[in-house]
């Protein structure tokens, strides 16, 4: 317990520190988390191509292995950092302020940081960040947002991926919905589709609220 706290209080002092770079650049970093499979960079990668001549982006890609998800990230033409973090099993704030660093990433930009799969450890991990983007398929249960109390509770934004699936999944939208509020009441749901393209237009207006707009860029 006592290491486990010594842990997190130096991840604090990074996070702050990260804050601060970023705060100090006008860059929104979203930190995007997720079981494995649940559509994270697929929902990027269309992100970046729709939006990417409205505003600078750049990546931080988490994964044990490989550098997979980098590659897909690049082929965009976004600039991405991959941290394999091995045997851990979730970013920790000192790992993304050297991605950060290595990214410099532009002013008014939007970092994305693509975290471990897992529903569990990056809930304890304050990265910096602006917002934390919790997402969640329709192929898995409408039940795991009790089962993960700890990520829903710290969510600033639930997104129910996969929605053209719902036909042939037996996923409850409005009781995952419910139980997503008992953690983070009024958190914002949105309902996505990469493949129908249902819901992008509100994940847009979303990731655009979260920018700070210099007066300049107004209209
Ligand atoms: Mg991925
Ligand atoms: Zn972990």
């Amino acid at each position: 317990m006592r290491v486990e706290k010594d842990l997190l209080a130096k991840n604090d002092r990074h996070a702050a520190a990260n804050r601060k770079w970023l705060a100090d650049r006008e860059v929104t970093m979203v930190n995007l988390m997720a079981s494995p499979g649940a559509g994270k960079t697929s929902l990027l990668v269309q992100t970046l191509e729709d939006l990417q001549a409205e505003m600078p982006f750049a990546v931080i890609e988490g994964d044990q292995q490989t550098s997979l998800d980098a590659h897909r990230i690049r082929a965009c033409g976004v600039p991405a950092v991959q941290i394999n973090t091995g045997r851990g099993c979730h970013l920790d704030a000192h790992q993304v302020g050297h991605a950060l660093a290595d990214l410099d990433p532009a002013p008014g930009s939007v970092v994305w940081v693509e975290n471990v799969g897992n529903l569990v450890c990056p809930a304890g991990f304050d990265l910096g960040e602006h917002a934390r983007v919790v997402l969640l398929s329709v192929t898995e249960g409408d039940d795991k947002p009790l089962k993960y109390p700890h990520m829903f509770h710290s969510a600033d934004l639930v997104v129910l991926t996969k929605t053209d699936l719902l036909p042939y999944v037996d996923f409850d939208v409005d009781r995952c919905i419910d139980h997503a509020r008992r953690l983070r009441p009024g958190v914002p749901v949105l309902q996505v589709s990469v493949k129908s393209g249902e819901g992008m237009a509100q994940w847009y207006g979303w990731l655009r609220a979260q920018r700070p707009v210099p007066a300049a860029e107004v209209g």
